[in-house]
């Protein structure tokens, strides 16, 4: 079976602004967080919040202190008053997290009807946004569905009319209805309103559905923006599968070898849309258990491990150490056995990665345990090799890697060190730096030397900046389910700069040193290197990060880099 997966799937960034500001507040520790009204149409995504304590208020009076957050769609400007006057008399905190294209909305509505222009709001009865729309309409306002309703519109609300769309509306409706009341109106403002995420949305979703044989939609059922994605899809003569999450996929329906196309809404965590995407290209025509091996859960380790051994070499090379091959396998099957290992110790089980990873996890159990346990004993038996202090350090290293995610009784208490704020990013980068960096070159004797501190500064940083990336990438999901990393203990903008703060000065240090030995290649090398991440970031989770990427080279390529230091 092939999947092609939108590259819009998942929250717009009106949504993820939402969301951010919720999850802010949720750890933020000032009293309460309610929503007015439910955040966004995704009952999975509101389960996970009410577990994370924030709870839905339907009334400014029902909100008891604490934060109120208001959603994404709005709410009316009667509400919004309201909760002002309480924010005034200090009884709560009000966040307005409506949406800056939804604001626009208001803002039309209110110059128009000032004016004295009735305003027909082309999109669903009884949706929160066109409610809130409503209310800023005071020269009167009505809501239009669809054509048939245009059409049995009185003459006399069409003398003076503004016509503005829920964000969410689809374009060809709109355009539709829109020439229906031109034909009938004398004087007639037309202002499109549809955002411009769900324009694209709208855009791939027709293009997507005329190439695949089937479609399949991911979203709450309440969600409107979702609903006219599988309306647009049917309008295709697709077979249609309209799902709120991947249990819900009525796999017999399928042959396996078709080629399905994956929509979602804007209001769907990208996390359910890859639950729906892994058992789609798990189902049918599924790889042998090998080829699935090769595929799967051994390219990430194999290609992370491989990385740090590359750049242990480059590493060894710039402090001027003798090269030594057993240090750089060490690295690589410790590397390893943490990777293939770790999945199987949490104590969540397997399905805190999703439904479908669970599954090929379980298939790939055997397998992956032995070649876990291998590369533990090589990584151990290299390091008695190297020396007995080597070995004690690699113990305790994979010691501390095995038992990161297990409860430890201690003193009558349990506690997990999973559980210390941020310790993935720290602890991880401390393990690789010491058994592949500080090691070997305290054997060498070569440790405390200015060049050998700055070499190990400059691999930590890149390594932090990997954690810190792939944190910052999944972290409305971590704070959903109440992982504690670093960007969620000290906010996103904070993490960001430390990541900078640190690659710049590790850039520094080592410059400075290929500058003084006139180094060029160096000094060239070890600037992309630490530009790498950056720009990175910048292209695949700043600029783009509304879209799914077709290729996602991740921070690793920058480890590589590092290694070419070595030739
Ligand atoms: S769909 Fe558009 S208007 Fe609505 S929240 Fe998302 S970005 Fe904002």
């Amino acid at each position: 079976m092939r999947v092609f997966v939108a590259r819009t799937a998942g929250f717009c960034w009106g949504v993820r602004r939402a969301m951010d500001a919720v999850l802010d507040a949720s750890v933020s520790k000032r009293g309460d967080v309610q929503t007015l009204g439910p955040l966004i149409h995704n009952p999975q995504a509101l389960s996970l919040l009410n577990q994370r304590g924030v709870n839905i208020v339907e009334t400014p009076e029902e909100a008891h202190g604490g934060t109120v957050i208001v959603r994404a769609h709005g709410i009316p400007i009667q509400e919004m008053r309201k909760l002002k006057v309480r924010q005034a008399s200090g009884e709560i905190l009000v966040i307005n997290a409506t949406c800056p294209e939804v604001a626009k909305v208001h803002s039309r509505i209110k110059k128009w009807s000032a004016k004295g222009y009735f305003t027909l709001i082309l999109g669903s009865h009884g949706h929160a946004e066109s409610i809130a729309h409503r209310s800023f309409a005071e020269a009167g306002s009505a809501i239009v569905s669809n054509l048939d309703e245009a059409i049995s519109v009185p003459a006399e609300h069409l003398k003076k009319v503004l016509v503005v769309a829920q964000t969410t509306f689809t374009t060809k409706d709109f355009n539709l209805i829109v020439d229906e009341l031109k034909s009938r109106s004398i004087d007639m403002i037309v202002e499109n309103t549809i955002c411009e995420d769900t324009r694209r949305r709208q855009e791939e979703a027709e293009r997507i559905s005329a190439a695949v044989d089937c479609v399949v939609v991911v979203g709450g059922k309440n969600s409107s923006n979702t609903k006219h994605l599988t309306f647009l899809a049917q309008k295709n003569n697709k077979p249609v599968q309209f799902v709120e999450m991947a249990s819900e996929l009525n796999l017999d329906s399928f042959q396996g070898n078709e080629f399905v196309g994956v929509l979602a809404g804007a209001s769907t965590p990208t996390w359910l849309v890859d639950d729906v995407v892994d058992v789609l290209r798990q189902h049918g025509s599924r790889p042998g258990r090998l080829k699935e091996l090769l595929e799967e859960p051994l390219v990430s380790p194999v290609l992370l491990s491989s990385g740090m051994s590359v750049m242990a070499l480059g590493i060894h090379s710039w402090m001027g150490l003798t090269r030594d091959w057993t240090s750089i396998f060490v690295i690589f099957a410790y590397s390893m056995s943490m990777y293939l290992a770790t999945p199987f110790l949490d104590p969540f089980g397997l399905g805190s990665k999703g439904p479908a990873r669970a599954r090929y996890l379980e298939r790939q159990k055997t397998v992956m345990i032995s070649l876990a346990v291998l590369a533990l004993l090589t990584a151990l038996s290299l390091g008695i090799h190297q020396g007995k202090g080597y070995a004690l350090a690699v113990a305790c290293a994979s010691a501390l890697g095995l038992s990161y995610k297990l409860p430890i009784k201690f003193l009558n208490r349990k506690f997990s060190i999973r559980a210390i704020p941020g310790s993935k990013d720290v602890f991880g980068t401390l393990a690789m730096a010491i058994i592949g960096l500080v090691l070997p070159a305290w054997q060498q004797d070569h440790f405390w030397v200015w060049d050998s501190l700055s070499a190990l500064l400059f691999a930590g940083a890149l390594v932090f900046s990997r954690s810190i990336i792939l944190n910052l990438a999944h972290m409305q999901k971590d704070q959903i389910l109440g992982r504690e990393t670093l960007p969620i203990l000290i906010g996103r903008s904070r993490s960001q700069f430390l990541m900078y703060a640190l690659l710049a000065l590790a850039w520094c240090f080592n410059a400075a040193i290929a500058i003084k030995t006139m180094n060029t290649r160096a000094f060239a090398m070890l600037t992309l290197c630490a530009i790498y991440p950056i720009v990175y970031q910048w292209i695949y989770h700043i600029r783009f990060s509304a879209e799914r990427p077709r290729f996602d080279p991740g921070v690793e390529p920058a480890f590589f880099l590092v290694g070419l230091l070595a030739l």
